[in-house]
């Protein structure tokens, strides 16, 4: 049976698939696109109505589209070491020209099917198909797919008109994440990480195009000091005229503060979203939450994204009314996740938690982007405040309140290779939750782009491990309860 999709779900697929689609027609009529890092200030763009692409959201697209190992691999045939974040390899190949491909037939004009791709056909009786001479699966036609292959736009470009530059850019695969126009400016902020400004300098340095960088450092105080404050609103005026002079307009006040107004309200809504995590059952997942935060990132200052949310919000709250909710299995136990998660194995790592009715309804990543602020300096603190940018204490009273108003009984923490900011002080954070919140923890390796990183069967180990650990604090406090 098809899945309902609920009309705040199609209000916020439609916001993102106009942005991208904005950013095409842009690109396809020589207007200026641009990149920016995701914690950039978006408002300062809005000023300017420029189109604005999301190379993390990128990134993330293509891994889950499965296509981030060849990607990922693509960039350290470029020289790019294996150690860099996945985001940015699979951004630099981008940015250099690479794009994953349906291998075709150039004399036929078809694609090449592979024929270990699809799901398995099965019968009337919803039975699997065996092939009698393999004794294996036979794989459902509708569902099998091309090979995979890389090309390469710049190769593509320099081809004579003709029949193999046609099929080659048809070739080039259609979802929307490996359509997006090549930049004709960047815009980054290290708040994020430190990784972002290497790559966002190579990108500038690959296009020759201008980078206009603001320089957030990491902050070892939980308040933010006003002459930290002073540092960014300098840069946000520095900004604005490199702006100035990339378009050729005057910055836009009343636009500005549009875009401000716009980003606050998106921001409240969403954090209301992710609140209703706090129910039990939980309406919503942490999986639901991560599927989101394409929309967040990408369209944070658009009116139409505030009211997306708020939509989501009233489907929600009517979901709580009925009882309604996204987790496919009844819910045993609560856990935070922690980290960003692995795109390409999403079924993998759901697989193991609907086995031990574990819902995740609670996770870092997503309300670290629902930041509201007041004026200018609000908004350049707001700007300091981002998961990898912020001291540990800062760091685990966050985490520790969403744990406590979120319910969770335990906490999986993805010990991701390419985020080491985040993942390096992860062993310290495991042994604060703890012993300050008395639940179990259990960490896994993995990676959210480089699926070579991710072991299924150690995953599966570790959530058993947590469980086991769950349910044993479970009977103690129900013991201690008599
Ligand atoms: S924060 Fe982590 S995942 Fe994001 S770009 Fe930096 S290293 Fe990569």
């Amino acid at each position: 049976m098809a899945k309902t999709v609920s009309p705040g779900v199609l209000a916020l697929r439609k916001v993102v698939d106009d942005v991208h689609a904005d950013a095409r027609k842009a690109h396809a009529e020589g207007r200026l696109v641009g990149w920016s890092s995701s914690k950039f200030p978006c408002e300062l763009a809005a000023a300017f109505d420029l189109d604005v692409m999301y190379p993390e959201n990128q990134a993330a697209g293509i891994a889950a589209n499965r296509d981030g190992e060849l990607m990922c691999k693509a960039a350290e045939d470029l020289g790019f070491d294996n150690d860099i974040c996945g985001y940015a390899r699979i951004s630099l190949a981008y940015a250099a020209g690479k794009r994953a491909s349906r291998k075709v037939n150039l004399e036929t004009g078809e694609y090449v099917i592979n024929p270990n791709s699809g799901k398995p056909l099965k019968d009337e009786n919803g039975n699997v198909v065996i092939d009698p001479e393999t004794g294996k699966p036979k794989k459902d036609p509708k569902t099998m797919v091309p090979y995979t292959v890389l090309d390469d736009i710049y190769e593509i470009e320099a081809l004579p008109e003709g029949r193999e530059k046609e099929l080659r850019k048809a070739a080039i695969k259609p979802y929307r994440q490996m359509q997006i126009p090549q930049p004709d400016f960047v815009l980054c902020c290290n708040n994020i990480c430190n990784c972002m400004t290497k790559w966002y300098e190579n990108i500038a340095r690959m296009r020759n195009i201008p980078l206009i960088m603001i320089d957030i450092p990491y902050n070892n105080t939980v308040e933010v000091a006003d002459t930290n404050v002073a540092y960014v609103r300098a840069q946000f005026d520095a900004a604005i005229k490199q702006l100035e002079e990339l378009t050729g307009k005057k910055f836009n006040e009343k636009k500005f503060e549009q875009a401000c107004a716009n980003a606050n309200r998106t921001a409240s809504a969403w954090l209301r979203v992710c609140d209703y995590l706090q129910y039990k059952p939980a309406p919503y997942s942490g999986f639901d939450l991560f599927n989101h935060m394409a929309d967040i990132v990408t369209a944070r200052a658009k009116v139409e994204a505030a009211e997306a949310f708020e939509l989501l919000e009233k489907d929600l709250a009517e979901a709580v009314k009925t009882g309604a909710t996204t987790t496919p299995f009844p819910e045993q136990y609560r856990v935070m996740f922690e980290g960003i998660p692995c795109w390409p194995k999403l079924p993998n790592l759901f697989k193991p938690l609907k086995a031990n009715g574990v819902n995740v309804t609670a996770v870092v990543y997503a309300p670290a982007f629902g930041f509201v602020y007041d004026d200018l300096d609000g908004m350049a603190r707001a700007y300091y405040k981002a998961p990898n940018s912020v001291c540990i204490e800062q760091g685990v009273d966050w985490r520790e309140g969403i744990c406590r108003d979120n319910k969770v009984d335990g906490v999986l923490v993805h010990y991701n290779r390419s985020c080491k900011p985040w993942s390096g002080y992860m062993a310290e954070m495991q042994r604060r939750f703890t012993d300050d919140l008395g639940v179990p923890c259990a960490g896994f390796d993995g990676d959210q782009a480089d699926p070579r990183n991710f072991n299924e069967a150690q995953y599966e180990t570790r959530v058993q491990g947590l469980v086991e650990a769950m349910e044993a604090n479970k009977a103690k406090k129900e013991a201690e309860a008599k």
